[in-house]
């Protein structure tokens, strides 16, 4: 996550140099920093401090000129400043949108079904249903379908022997490919997504992962579909990249959600 930069102004009321002066930093309590200083007499020193944040929340800042000195000219109340300060989450987002996310029509190629049922694909799908109103999934037409109909979306199975990866989604700009998931494209190339496709990857461990598991990539790859990149922070998301990081959620979190709505 970006450091967020405090400033802070100390002041040497006193006659005398402060020499090694200290000033300490704490977030929630726990010191997170110290610098030192040197500063002339009846003089102010202003500077910055960095804090450094790896989930979003809500954090007291504590920041103390010389905590634990018993000098009688230092004011301990005067020493001493605290602020709360709000962590948003990280953008993690891919290039590139949809010009109109809404009602995107689906189509499932046969042999999907065999490794995950059309009840549970229909409700992974569905959980980015809600969260913005100009995204939605159009699944109550998701069929078996043995050639392209031309939807925006296709679900398919494949198999790549190369790699254990359990899916992949490439999105297509004017029906060329642009990048997909594996390839780190410029995130700031400016493209319009026209279709898309999410592959389970038949050679890899989705065959064998629970429904739950199953659901949880389905949902995990739309993100994908929709722009999403994978999270570099430590909030839980559905958006981790493996389902085995400690980090990885099996539904939405609201990490995805902000995503979602700072996307679209
Ligand atoms: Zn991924």
């Amino acid at each position: 996550m970006t450091p967020k930069k405090f400033e802070f102004k100390v002041t040497n009321r006193g006659n005398v140099a402060v020499e090694e002066g200290y000033i300490m930093c704490k977030v929630d309590g726990s010191p997170v920093n110290l610098t030192t200083f040197n500063l002339g007499a009846r003089r102010q020193l202003i500077g910055t401090i960095p804090f450094t944040f790896k989930k979003a929340g809500t954090y007291k800042l504590e920041v103390s000129v010389g905590p634990g000195t018993s000098q009688t000219d230092i004011t301990p109340d005067d020493n001493v400043k605290t602020r709360s300060c709000n962590v948003t989450y990280d953008i993690e987002l891919w290039a590139g949108r949809w010009s109109n996310p809404q009602n995107l029509d689906i189509q499932v190629y046969s042999g999907v079904f065999d490794y995950i049922s059309q009840k549970d694909l229909k409700n992974a799908i569905n959980q980015w249903n809600g969260i913005d109103s100009k995204v939605s999934f159009n699944t109550s037409q998701m069929l078996s379908v043995d050639e392209d109909k031309g939807k925006k979306v296709t679900f398919a199975t494949y198999i790549d022997e190369n790699t254990s990866v359990l899916g992949v989604t490439n999105v297509f700009k004017n029906d060329e490919k642009t990048w997909d998931q594996w390839v780190d494209s410029p995130e700031d190339e400016v493209c319009v997504y026209k279709k898309a496709n999410i592959g389970f990857n038949l050679n890899g461990d989705f065959p064998n992962l629970n429904t739950g598991f199953k659901k949880a990539t389905a949902t995990h790859e739309c993100g994908h579909l929709l722009g999403l990149k994978h999270t570099s922070c430590n909030d839980m998301a559905i958006m981790v990249d493996g389902i085995h990081s400690p980090l990885f959620a099996t539904t939405i979190q609201e990490h995805d959600r902000y995503n979602l709505k700072m996307k679209y």
